[in-house]
């Protein structure tokens, strides 16, 4: 089986989150993709809402697509919030899976990964996502220190740009402004009902 692995805040998920997930199943031929949410606060700050919360938003948002689940495992209380600690858990539960990483371009260039060698080589494939503001050369840079034999399980996924982010998803709740159509119908509804991220009555 080829599963797809697609971690994140999710604070909350949003269209370019299932863009980015299904064009890569499509892409990569996977045949599932899991949604990993972490509480992760070694490359960003703190989610404002809790795990779950942002498990259900993800749950809603993922209903329709049957090669799409839901994988707590890097929630669970002993998690570092570390891909290199991450994968070898995942490994334990689906043994005979062969890993695909997927992630946006921002948080391979904006960060620097602890033992990324070691991510590499539990998997079979990183494919990166083009993210606005992600220009080309600051991803080079970080491929140019991958040694050449992992260098070559790196992709680019040829997919567009889109302009969603969970920040402004949160920024624009907070101005009291709609974000429907922005982030898929039941997340929409799931915030307006929860009054998540500072949601009032212009949000809903
Ligand atoms: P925030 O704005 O809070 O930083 P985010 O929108 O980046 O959040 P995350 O949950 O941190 O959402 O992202 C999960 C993964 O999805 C990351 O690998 C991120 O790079 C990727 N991602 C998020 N939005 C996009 C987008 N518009 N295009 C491509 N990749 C994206």
């Amino acid at each position: 089986m080829k599963l797809g692995i697609f971690g994140g805040t999710f604070d909350p998920i949003h269209n370019a989150h299932l863009f980015v997930a299904e064009s890569a199943r499509i892409l990569e031929g996977l045949d599932r993709v899991l949604f990993v949410p972490t509480n992760n606060q070694h490359y960003r700050s703190v989610a404002q809402v809790g795990p779950e919360h942002r498990c259900a938003m993800v749950l809603g948002a993922i209903a329709s697509n049957p090669a799409f689940k839901l994988d707590d495992t890097d929630l669970r209380k002993d998690a570092t919030g570390y891909t290199a600690d991450l994968l070898p858990r995942l490994r334990e539960k689906y043994p005979d899976a062969r890993f695909t990483f997927i992630i946006g371009a921002d948080s391979l260039a904006n960060n620097t990964w602890e033992r990324f060698d070691e991510v590499l080589e539990s998997l079979e494939r990183f494919v990166v996502a083009p993210r606005m503001g992600v220009r080309p050369d600051a991803l080079q840079r970080v491929l140019a220190a991958v040694p050449k034999n992992l260098r070559e399980r790196i992709a680019t996924l040829n997919l567009p740009e889109l302009p969603e982010s969970a920040t402004l998803i949160r920024t624009l709740l907070s101005q009291n402004k709609s974000v429907r159509y922005l982030v898929p119908e039941p997340v929409w509804q799931y915030i307006v009902s929860q009054k998540l991220y500072g949601a009032g009555s212009a949000g809903a």
